[in-house]
């Protein structure tokens, strides 16, 4: 039984702290929360801080050299993302994505890839450890993430027209370095690779077809991610949607595909095919057709926060009880009667009279992480 706990909120409005219940219980891997979910995976934001500016995360008016970036001993250390992961583990967690802004920034990833690498679930089998990378540098990091432990690799590009890509990550990046990235990570030994495009109508729609078609057949999953509203500085408005539906109609109308089976209970992408046998392709439709209901993710942002939701407004300061001298077993009870009270389900509600009441700042996905 966890008790009811309400949450102090911190004096400078960083985040709620987590209280600790009075009658500790041993963590058994079986959590839920109000709405009957577990928890699986964890999100880890590893920087605040990337070398692009996509125009639908970190926009170039507002990420400038004025922007608040965390400092230094703000970061989770290296030691602190590992024990909190591994308490995580003792709750149920199996899955790991590293990620930021951009999570190949943060000096000596592959050290942290090292040491969770070595983490067990409570049933013995190693973590599935990913991590999600705008790719730019990924020519230089991929022998050493492989060598650490990293199991699967998520690149983010969105077209492969130079000028669409450009004018998408607004820094002037070549296509050309992250398609290398990919090719580096292949060397490696990496299978498997995902390949993320956040499709924004309007903006890089045309570049649906030439991504389907120089993906198809290379064994690489080519992602669609709807353009999402999260955070408060990307100037999103469902006019630039393209939902879901259309693109898969766009493709299917020059490469036949038809959807499959998911992997398991929670996979954010719908997962299709194409007809041919050429491989697959997936759907990440967080805005047409919402998946809260099997959303198992939490996510820890850079400096520590708990979040619940990829559009919450506050996390919960977990980096203060890291850092207060609390024990494994108080820090996984605060953890507990912070999920079991969960109930987030904001693609649901988008829109909603209920949103517009909660209004206000959204927290932003460079610092909590993708
Ligand atoms: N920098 C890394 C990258 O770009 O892959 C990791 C962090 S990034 C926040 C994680 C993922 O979120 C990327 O695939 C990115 O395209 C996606 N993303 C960021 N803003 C988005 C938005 N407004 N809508 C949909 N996806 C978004
Ligand atoms: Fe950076 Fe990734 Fe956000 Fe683009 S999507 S600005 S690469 S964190
Ligand atoms: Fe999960 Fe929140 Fe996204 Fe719903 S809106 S799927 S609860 S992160």
């Amino acid at each position: 039984m966890v008790e009811k706990v309400i949450p102090i909120r911190l004096d400078e409005g960083k985040g709620l702290i987590p209280s600790i219940p009075g009658k500790l219980i041993s963590p058994n891997g079986l959590i839920s929360d109000t709405r009957g979910r577990p928890l699986r995976d964890l999100r880890i934001s590893v920087t605040d801080r990337c070398n692009f500016r996509c125009t639908y995360c970190m926009p170039k008016e507002v990420f400038d050299s004025n922007y608040p970036y965390l400092s230094h001993s703000d970061l989770l250390s290296f030691e602190e993302i590992s024990r909190l992961t591994s308490i995580f583990v003792g709750l149920g967690v199996e899955k790991i994505r590293l990620t930021g802004g951009e999570p190949l920034l943060r000096k000596n990833l592959e050290v942290l890839v090292e040491m969770l690498a070595k983490i067990r679930t409570t049933a013995g089998s190693s973590l599935d450890l990913t991590l999600t990378t705008n790719g730019s540098i990924l020519r230089k990091k991929a022998a050493a993430l492989k060598n650490a432990g990293l199991q699967r690799l998520t690149i983010s590009l969105d077209g492969l027209n130079d000028n669409i890509f450009k004018k998408m990550n607004d820094v002037d990046f070549p296509v050309t370095d992250v398609l290398d990235g990919i090719v580096a990570a292949q060397e490696v030994g990496f299978s498997n690779l995902k390949v993320n495009m956040v499709v924004k109508k309007g903006t890089n729609d045309q570049e649906i077809i030439p991504m389907a078609k120089h993906f198809k057949g290379t064994g690489v999953t080519l992602r669609f991610i709807e353009f999402m509203d999260v955070g408060s500085s990307n100037g999103w408005d469902l006019s630039q949607v393209l939902p879901s539906q259309e693109v898969a109609n766009r493709i299917n109308a020059v490469f036949p595909i038809e959807p499959i089976e998911a992997n398991y209970p929670g996979e954010v992408a719908q997962r299709w095919r194409y007809v041919d046998g050429s491989g697959e392709i997936g759907f990440i439709s967080s805005v047409t057709q919402t998946f809260c209901h099997e959303c198992t993710r939490a996510r820890i942002s850079t400096d520590g926060q708990l979040y619940l939701c990829l559009f919450a407004k506050e996390g919960f300061d977990f980096k203060t009880l890291l850092r207060s001298g609390k024990s494994d077993l108080e820090i996984a009870n605060a953890i507990m009667s912070t999920w079991t009270k969960r109930d987030d389900h904001y693609s649901e509600i988008r829109g909603s009279n209920t949103l517009i009441a909660n209004g206000g700042k959204k927290v932003e996905m460079s610092y909590i992480g993708g």
